[in-house]
């Protein structure tokens, strides 16, 4: 949870109460630290002293977050107990410069990919304050810069939206139970053998080699015709008439891909192959 910005965690706060009741955080309260000029350090500081009696989860500026409390324990930051047993802290840089809004934005983008996208409410919404000051007009836009981070939409702000990206055509293969080319050159693709789209001898040996079964090249005692299970067959198929016996390749094949394993070849073997081969 860093990027964009330094991400600080060494200095941690007493001010707080371990755990949370009610479960999970419900929403992020936009706190500033008040006086303009005050050093993020010096908040930091302040904020992790017991004298302070106060805390909040984060201190957020131009390119630097220090969490101090951590989010599913309960900072003393809202001047309410039920806000805060329910939402996470964040004491921003009330000058409010754009770097900070964009390192706030950032940290908000980086606790929905955690929490799921909270709402954003200002201090001023638990008790009577004049905190969040200048960030109070602001939360709409806050909110939207966040889900922008959040969607990956555009890295810089403002930066113009680019043309989304034709979708590339299907690689995947119709279940089709047809052996046709493009059935042939996943086949190929798999076995490591020549992608022609023309499965003869030599397709028939790389199967069989990664198979175990003897690389003879040959679909051996078929009861289908090579042109009826599909024309990519070129080469190497044996057909011995009905009810033949089946291939030893086959079966392997079959066992290989969850058809049934009978060693003859016909559409539903090509069509678990096919169900094989879109799996990767
Ligand atoms: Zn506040």
């Amino acid at each position: 949870m860093s990027k964009g910005y330094t991400y600080v965690t060494k200095h941690t706060s007493p001010n707080k109460n371990k755990g949370r009741i009610g479960g999970k955080p419900t929403g992020i309260t936009v706190h500033h630290w008040g006086g303009q000029g005050q050093k993020h350090a010096n908040v930091v500081s302040w904020l992790t002293d017991k004298r302070a009696g106060t805390s909040a989860h984060y201190v957020a500026s131009s390119g630097l977050v220090t969490c101090i409390v951590d989010p599913d324990d309960t900072a003393w930051h809202a001047g309410n107990r039920n806000a805060n047993r329910r939402t996470i802290g964040i004491e921003c840089r009330p000058e409010m410069s754009s770097g900070d809004f964009e390192t706030v934005a950032q940290l908000i983008a980086n606790l929905w990919k955690v929490y799921g996208k909270l709402p954003l409410y200002p201090h001023s919404r638990w008790t009577s304050t004049a905190c969040p000051g200048k960030w109070g007009s602001e939360l709409s836009r806050l909110r939207k810069r966040a889900e922008e981070l959040l969607g990956g939409k555009a890295s810089k702000p403002s930066a113009p939206a680019k043309p989304k990206p034709k979708p590339k055509p299907s690689s995947k293969l119709d279940e089709d139970g047809k052996l046709g080319e493009k059935t042939a050159k996943a086949y190929q693709k798999h076995f490591g053998s020549t992608q022609d789209g023309k499965l003869g001898h030599n397709s028939w040996k790389a199967g069989q080699r990664k198979l175990g079964t003897p690389a003879d090249g040959k679909i051996s005692k078929q009861s289908r015709t090579a042109s009826s299970v599909g024309y990519a067959i070129t080469q190497g198929w044996e057909y011995t008439g009905p009810n033949s016996s089946g291939s030893t390749f086959v079966r392997a094949l079959q066992r290989l891909i969850g058809a049934k394993a009978d060693g003859v070849w016909g559409p539903a073997t090509t069509k678990a192959l096919q169900v094989f081969l879109n799996k990767g």
